[in-house]
């Protein structure tokens, strides 16, 4: 029970005056799960009590404390194995398909490992990364180092240890790369990363000319040629293929044709004007999931099928054969498969001018751990996760314990008003650019990963302690 029967306008909690973004909908029952936001194996016991992977949340935190990731192992993998049988089901008539799990949504030892036995790619945009990888056994012709401005050293690394793609991202690192691949005496395969001029917002995409953004090699003013030309000058690289990544967090593939079709009219182009067919396409990550009620994310099996046709059409219009695809889901696999269990702290009602009341519940985290609010004004759903309670839902804004007024994890939604101190909450869509973003804010030790499965809790990351901090610190 919890929206008052005269609808949201006289709920409680906001003074009887609208407070409530238009999306957000006073729920029939506080305490349900909506499966769209959590994790496959998440549940109430017969207590009402949250649990993941037969484990309830109450042991977690005893075992664990708070703030924790709790990640849904059978959730993750469930995921990362759907988008690879998506694509390469998708795909499988044609030139192949090949899913690379972005490391930058949350990457650890345990994770890599499981990418590498579930036998998808990884990419990977640092040194420290690459080593994640390597160290969890995904084999390094499985990996692709991207990233805007490389260092010699990481691409020296990355060709040691017999990296599967570079991603050039500018004509300067064409150069860098090939001096390179010829000190080792290498062959570098490199994909070109090119700015398709398509910018991916969630519901709506921008098309332009020209991007005025930091990545790739742009198609207009003829660079995205030049770069071809010099990579097909230099024996030490290998061209594989084009690449683009055209945002994130994105529920249709309108973007994503369109910056197909631009990049194999290159491509197309490629073949007639220098007599080299590249035998790949990488077109990125961005698949958007849902973090609230207001999210509808498409199912892997029906993007890859979107996605197999469209590149079909495509192909079809220019007359080129369909080149393999690779992409590169980071937020789609990892983001639903977490949720951040908090404690709930001070629990405050401020009036604002409007007459409205606002419930403020403060939780033992905040920005340090989740960056995105602040950051992206992200939206978050959260639920009660000790215990199921029939109160009155109310409008409430949970925020965290830093200083900073923006320190906010979940700007809005309806909680049990007797939801108090002591109380566990968990928030739900964390997996994906949570604890890979998360700082050290006022010296606050970053949470731990902690994965549960058929009952059992592991950690996959620890939590940081006041040592580890102090240990940085040279006194
Ligand atoms: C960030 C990134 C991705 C993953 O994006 P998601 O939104 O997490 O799917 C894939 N490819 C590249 C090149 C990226 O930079």
């Amino acid at each position: 029970m919890a929206a008052h029967e005269a609808g949201e306008l006289h709920a409680p909690g906001y003074g009887g005056v609208t407070a409530v973004p238009s999306w957000l909908r006073p729920p029939t029952d506080a305490n349900e799960l909506l499966p769209t936001l959590w994790p496959g194996t998440a549940a109430r016991d017969l207590a009402g009590v949250l649990t993941v992977g037969g484990v309830d949340v109450a042991t977690l935190a005893g075992r664990f404390g708070t703030p924790a990731f709790i990640l849904d192992e059978v959730d993750f993998r469930g995921r990362a194995l759907a988008f690879a049988e998506a694509f390469s089901g998708a795909f499988g008539g044609l030139a192949g398909a090949g899913v690379h799990y972005a490391s930058k949504a949350f990457t650890c030892t345990g994770v890599a490992r499981w990418i590498a036995e579930d036998g998808l790619g990884l990419d990977v945009c640092s040194a420290v990364e690459l080593a994640i990888g390597l160290r969890g056994g995904v084999p390094a012709e499985r990996i692709t180092l991207h990233g805007n401005n490389k260092p010699d050293g990481e691409i020296r690394r990355a060709l040691e240890a017999g990296i599967g793609r570079i991603a050039v991202d500018s004509l300067a690192e064409i150069d860098r790369v090939a001096d390179i691949a010829g000190e080792l005496g290498v062959r570098a395969r490199v994909l070109l990363r090119i700015t398709v001029g398509v910018e991916a917002h969630t519901h709506e995409y921008v098309s332009t000319a020209h991007e005025d953004q930091k990545f790739g090699l742009s198609l207009s003013g003829g660079v995205a040629d030049e770069g071809i030309r010099r990579v097909l000058a230099r024996p030490e690289l290998e061209l594989r293929g084009l690449h683009s990544h055209i945002g994130s967090q994105i529920f249709d593939t309108g973007g994503f044709e369109v910056a197909a079709r631009r990049l194999l009219t290159l491509h197309a182009r490629t073949a007639i004007e220098r007599g080299y067919a590249m035998p790949e396409i990488d077109l990125g990550g961005g698949y958007g999931i849902a973090y609230t009620s207001a999210h509808d994310p498409l199912e892997p099996k029906t993007l890859a099928d979107q996605m197999a046709e469209l590149m079909v059409h495509e192909c079809r219009a220019l007359g080129i054969d369909v080149p393999r695809v690779t992409v590169e889901p980071g937020r789609a696999i990892a983001g639903p498969s977490t949720f951040t269990l908090y404690r709930v702290g001070t629990v405050k009602d401020v009036q604002l001018d409007s007459g409205a009341t606002r419930r403020y519940v403060s939780v033992d985290g905040g920005m340090s751990d989740n960056i995105r609010t602040a950051l992206y004004g992200a939206d978050y759903s959260c639920t009660l996760a000790s215990r199921a309670s029939s109160a009155p839902a109310v409008l409430s804004r949970v925020v965290g314990r830093h200083c900073e007024s923006g320190d906010v994890v979940v700007r809005d939604e309806f909680l049990p008003g007797d939801a108090g101190h002591g109380d566990l909450l968990a928030v739900p869509g964390t997996g994906a650019y949570c604890r890979s973003m998360a700082s050290n804010y006022n010296q606050v030790p970053r949470p731990p990963v902690v994965s549960v499965r058929d009952r059992k809790a592991r950690v996959l990351v620890r939590r940081e302690t006041e040592e580890d901090l102090l240990a940085l610190d040279e006194g």
